[in-house]
């Protein structure tokens, strides 16, 4: 029985945002907005149904000619403006999603600034989509080459980065002529409301961006795959809905971008600073709670210098401080819902059953009232083989499993045996060895002594199940734009 807006408790919010307006859903359904962190309410939500989606849909396909008819400088001051008002309500954005992802307030701060960072670089990008012209072998005759929007593009984002990784599709999309329908993801629809009148206050026109929240994502996955309006299927979350979604878009020969999971290889080598590498990877894998798609899932650490790595990695694991992400000195909040909390345990407890060592942490926090959020102490496995599910399955969560390694082709070969390909790091000071490396581990993305390798700026994606296309960079706006061939005949 579908819970209608009257017997709710405020806050009821109406979330679609549809033409310009701010509507509830046709059925009036709501659903729940909980802090992971503490089980707290924070609001009740529109419920949003196909009927909803199609309607945005249709805003979106008549809101086209004119986005797409107005200048490149016209969409880019939009833009402009957005990134504006986005670094101005930063720390009322960044409270936001702490309440209602869970990570601590200074990672909320830095996520905001790098969607933002989105809006400015899709804004100057918006001016460099060149054509191109092409010699012909006929002396009478010449090419031109344009890129031209693909249509109204369905969107999918997760709920692990709640705004950046909505910034990350609608700019380049906005940019290049698009218009969008935005389905955010059910556990965090509040980050998208507030990056959604941000985008209203900006003179987004009405129907350009459209917002559809839902608590039942796969009927919008279906209508964005089979309404012949939307032109672009583009999605972030895990490899076993991307390979849904793009099975339907193919169906359709609908363009689509997948951004899908990772089981990133972290490999220290033994002419790398051990210290220096755990520091980086204790930094990295705690990091949204382990919940990032490019948290390092296997930690290969070269024999020679394993003892020294595991002492300074379990120190700097087992000091990080749980919580609420509002409390001053937490660096770890919670993980997202219960079904990961029970992933955690289930992969540690293969792990342990197979003769893997728990180093620190291993089980899930229940002291000082963390036991109404779903919060797991942060751990460090050693002993870890290829025998347990840790090894191969996305464990999205703050363990980190260590493996011994004796020499470079060994390793490469280790890294590269797993059906994901997004992110990999390597430790070294040689650098013949980086290059060496780094050019044989099939990922999109190579960290070398750095544990960040994103920006903006930069091309991010995965090869293999890890998805397709790239988001960010010159490469982010070609994914929103088709290629046209006029050929003359003069
Ligand atoms: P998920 O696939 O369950 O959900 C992601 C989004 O898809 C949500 O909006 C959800 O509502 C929607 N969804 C779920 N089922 C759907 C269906 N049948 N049809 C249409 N939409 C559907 O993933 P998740 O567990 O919420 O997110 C974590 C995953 O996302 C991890 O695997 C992570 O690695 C991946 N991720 C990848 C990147 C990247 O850039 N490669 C970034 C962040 C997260």
């Amino acid at each position: 029985m579908p819970q209608t807006i009257e017997n709710k408790p405020e806050p009821v919010i109406p979330s679609l945002y549809i033409d310009g307006q701010w509507r509830h859903a046709v059925t009036e359904s709501t659903f729940p907005v909980t802090n992971p962190a503490t089980g707290e309410l924070l609001a009740e939500v529109s419920d949003g149904s196909v009927d909803d989606v199609r309607a945005a849909v249709a805003a979106a396909d008549a809101a086209l000619p004119a986005w797409s008819k107005r200048t490149a400088y016209e969409r880019a001051e939009v833009l402009f403006e957005a990134h504006r008002r986005m670094l101005e309500r930063s720390e009322q954005l960044a409270k936001l999603m702490t309440e209602e992802q869970g990570k601590p307030i200074r990672a909320a701060g830095i996520e905001v600034k790098y969607a933002a960072d989105f809006l400015i670089w899709f804004a100057e990008e918006a001016k460099r989509v060149y054509g191109q012209t092409i010699p012909s072998a006929r002396a009478d005759q010449r090419f031109m080459v344009l890129h031209q929007p693909v249509g109204v593009v369905g969107a999918i984002t997760p709920w692990n980065y709640p705004v950046s990784m909505i910034t990350r599709k609608v700019a380049p999309a906005l940019a290049a002529g698009c218009t969008v329908v935005l389905k955010a993801a059910e556990q965090t629809p509040l980050c998208a409301i507030e990056v959604f009148r941000i985008l209203e206050e900006s003179g987004v026109p009405p129907g350009v961006v459209n917002l559809v929240t839902t608590s039942d994502p796969a009927p919008v996955g279906a209508e964005f795959v089979s309404n012949p309006a939307v032109a672009k299927l583009t999605f972030t979350g895990s490899t076993s809905v991307g390979k849904l979604l793009a099975r339907g878009a193919g169906g359709h020969m609908k363009r689509f971008s997948m951004e899908l999971g990772g089981h990133a290889p972290f490999i220290v080598f033994d002419d790398a600073d051990p210290g220096h590498a755990a520091k980086g990877a204790a930094m990295v894998k705690v990091l949204n709670t382990g919940q990032a798609c490019i948290s390092p899932n296997r930690l290969y650490v070269h024999r020679s210098i394993k003892d020294a790595f595991l002492k300074v990695l379990v120190e700097r694991v087992a000091k990080m401080r749980a919580g609420s992400g509002l409390t001053e000195g937490v660096s770890i909040g919670p993980l997202i819902d219960s079904d990961a909390l029970e992933r955690m345990q289930r992969q540690v407890d293969d792990a342990v059953g197979k003769g893997a060592v728990v180093e620190t942490g291993g089980n899930r926090l229940i002291d000082e009232g963390l036991e109404r959020g779903f919060f797991f102490a942060p751990t460090v496995l050693s002993g870890v083989t290829d025998a347990m599910d840790i090894y191969r399955e996305e464990t999205f969560g703050p363990i980190a499993p260590v493996i011994i390694f004796d020499d470079e082709d060994e390793v490469i070969a280790m890294a590269n045996d797993t059906k994901y390909g997004l992110a990999s790091y390597v430790y070294t000071q040689n650098l013949a060895r980086a290059w060496r490396v780094a050019e044989q581990l099939r990922f999109g993305m190579v960290g070398v002594n750095d544990i960040n390798p994103t920006s903006a700026a930069a091309p991010f994606g995965g090869v293999k199940q890890s998805g397709q296309g790239r988001e960010g960079a010159h490469e982010g706006i070609l994914e929103y734009l088709d290629t046209k061939l006029v050929g003359f005949s003069i």
